[in-house]
This record gives structure tokens, sequence and C-alpha cells, in this order.
């Protein structure tokens, strides 16, 4: 994990000196050339044409394609506008014919100038604007049009990033496999990183949860501390139901419950999930400390009706912000570790915080 955050640290420092970068899609398993749009240069175009499709792209904020009057290739009937990717090609109204390295720089440059306006550019033209999701690599469809934006932004430049995929070398009618851009960016000393890769270093550096909302609620088992959390990436809510100091030295026994409604709601007996919630509170009410952190994941799951698609090392990334927001430095795990107990048991570690055993998580097998 160490190695993947130090080459998404190389990635940043490349972007961030005006140096292009190889990243990868692992779901198109095809690599980018990619760099900070406001440092274009007519040698980094060129240097970027000779490797690639040639088809040199821009990825922007939504705001930045509004600002700039970038109207989407196409309309989609229902489709509202905002979420079209592809935006009209431009050139910067002072170039040429707008294709040489030298014109594409500058028009590259100029969309990612903050003084630039509508008026600077003829349309159609030679480079392609793209919009790039909000939320960056963390958004629903992550690809390299998102990455590049958020390289630029980690790497404190603006928010505009230049995208071209690599060719391959040995078959220029195809594209570049995973072994070929290794090979290239080695050759070029260029960092080479994956979407993926982005996606995790964000996770692990910008808060995944934020407190919203805190009371103490009365149960039928007793009066805990509830606090609630926003997901920072999907808006959900989730909670931490706190018995006992959170803050204190000794360690605070952790349960982890991912929301199921049949279960938790309903008493289903054809899942695990009601009656070792229940057991989590009981434990809570007889010891007077613990904490049930309750995921609520982005689709909704309830054993035997609905299957939740959430990403089991996403959950455990939240698990640790909310423990670090609580202050919670030492858990306390039981024995029972299945599959998401090993992530979070991964996630909570790389945050810094300590386990003293196995994490209890109370996972449905119905
Ligand atoms: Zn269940």
């Amino acid at each position: 994990m160490k190695t993947s955050h130090g080459r998404v640290r190389r990635a940043i420092s490349a972007v961030a000196t005006g140096r292009p970068v190889v990243v990868l899609d692992d779901v198109e398993a095809q690599g980018y050339v990619v760099f900070a749009a406001d440092a274009a240069t007519r040698e980094l175009v060129t240097f970027t044409v000779r490797y690639t499709s040639g088809y040199v792209r821009v990825a922007l904020p939504g705001s930045e394609c509004e600002r700039l009057n970038l109207p989407p290739v196409c309309h989609q009937d229902g489709e509202p506008f905002g979420t079209a990717t592809h935006r009209v090609a431009v050139d910067f109204r002072e170039t040429g014919t707008g294709i040489s390295s030298i014109d594409r720089a500058r028009t590259i440059a100029a969309l990612a100038a903050p003084d630039a306006t509508a008026a600077d550019f003829r349309r159609p033209g030679h480079v392609v604007p793209v919009h790039a999701g909000r939320h960056g690599v963390l958004g629903t469809a992550p690809g390299a049009a998102e990455a590049a934006v958020d390289l630029a932004r980690l790497g404190m430049r603006r928010p505009a990033g230049v995208l071209c995929e690599l060719v391959s070398q040995r078959n220029p009618a195809a594209m570049a496999d995973r072994d070929e851009l290794a090979k290239f960016a080695e050759r070029h000393r260029l960092p080479l990183v994956s979407i993926a890769e982005i996606a995790m270093y964000r996770r692990r550096t910008e808060p995944q949860a934020v407190r919203s909302a805190e009371t103490t609620l009365p149960t039928v088992a007793g009066t805990f501390r509830v606090v609630g959390f926003r997901d920072t990436g999907t808006g959900c809510e989730h909670l931490a139901m706190i018995a006992g100091s959170a803050d204190a030295d000794a360690p605070m026994p952790l349960h982890v419950h991912i929301e199921c409604l049949s279960g938790d709601v309903f008493g289903s007996l054809a899942c695990r999930c009601g009656a070792e919630l229940d057991s989590a509170v009981a434990a809570m009410r007889a010891t007077g400390t613990g904490m049930i952190i309750y995921l609520r994941p982005s689709t909704p799951r309830a054993c035997g009706l609905l299957t939740s698609t959430a990403a089991p090392d996403l959950l455990s990334e939240t698990v640790a912000w909310i423990l670090r927001d609580l202050g919670v430095y030492t858990v306390r795990l039981s024995d029972d570790a299945p599959e998401l107990g090993l992530l979070m048991f991964g996630a909570i570690r790389e945050h810094g915080l300590q386990v003293e055993s196995a994490v209890s998580v109370w996972l449905a097998t119905g």
C-alpha cells in the first residue's frame, strides 16, 4: 500500500512541476499521457502527439465548461445539461489553423486560464474539452478525465488536465497494453499511476465521513451517545452509537454493522444481521463501554431482497475516518474476523490507529 501511495505522490509532484505522467485506466486497460493544462507547451504537446492517438482532450470541471460556453457535442433526450462528457472542440482565437502543436498548446493553456472567456475560442476547433465528474476519481464512473483534473488539483494547479491515449509501438493499429505502458513510462522516466491508486490515495488523505449531528439517544437497552456522519462520497448517513468515553485511553470495543433492512428492522431470521446487532447492543449495555458503527451503503441492503453493491474496502475507509473523528485511537477487536474484518483491520492500521485483536464485524450470511 505504501508503494502505491508513493506512486501517487510522485505523479502529483510531476504534474505540479508541469511534467507529464502515465495514467492507467484499470477498467479500460488503457493508458494515457496526462499533464496539467496550464503547463501546456509546444514540446509537451509534440511529445504527446508523437506517442498517442493525437486526439488531445482537456478535462475540465462542469463549472468551467459552462463559464467558457463549451456545450455538449450532442444532447441526448432527457439528459440534463452538465452530464454529457465531450464538449464542442475549440481553438484559441489567436491560433492559425489550430492543429499544430504550437496552436494546440496555446488552446490548451487558454482553456485552463482563469481570465479566459467564452469569446476567446473558435468553435469547432482541434482541442476537445471534456467534462470531468464533480467528485473526480471518487465519483460513480471515474475515468482518465477525472484522474487528470484530480492530479492537477492535487498538484495545486488550475483544475484542468490534458489526457491522450497511448498507442502501441509494436502494433500502431492498437492501443498500448499494460506491459508497454510500464516500459514507456520507464523509458521516458514518467511516473505511472492507476486511477484506482489515485482514488485510494484520496480516500486515505481526504476525510470520507464528516460529522453531521450528535445527540443522546434513550433506547430500551439504555441511553447512548449517537453521532451522525455524512459520507462525503455518497452522501449517505452513517451512525456511531457509543457507550462510555470514546476518547479514553482504554481500547474501545468496536462493532461494525452494515445496514440490513430485513434483519435489523423486521427481525428476519433468514440472516444473522438482526440478532448480531441485538447482541452488540446487549454487550454495550452489559459492559457500559463500546461502539457500534452502523454503516448505510449507497445502495440499500436487505438480505434476501436487495443486495448492496457497496465495496467493502470503501466502507472500511469510512470506518477509519469515523474513528479518527471521534478520537478513538485504539480499538479492541473480537476474535471474529471475516472478509470485511480483515479489510477493516488493514484500513484502521493504515490510518495509524491501533488494533488489539481481531475486529468484530457482522455480515449477513443470507
Ligand atoms: Zn441481513
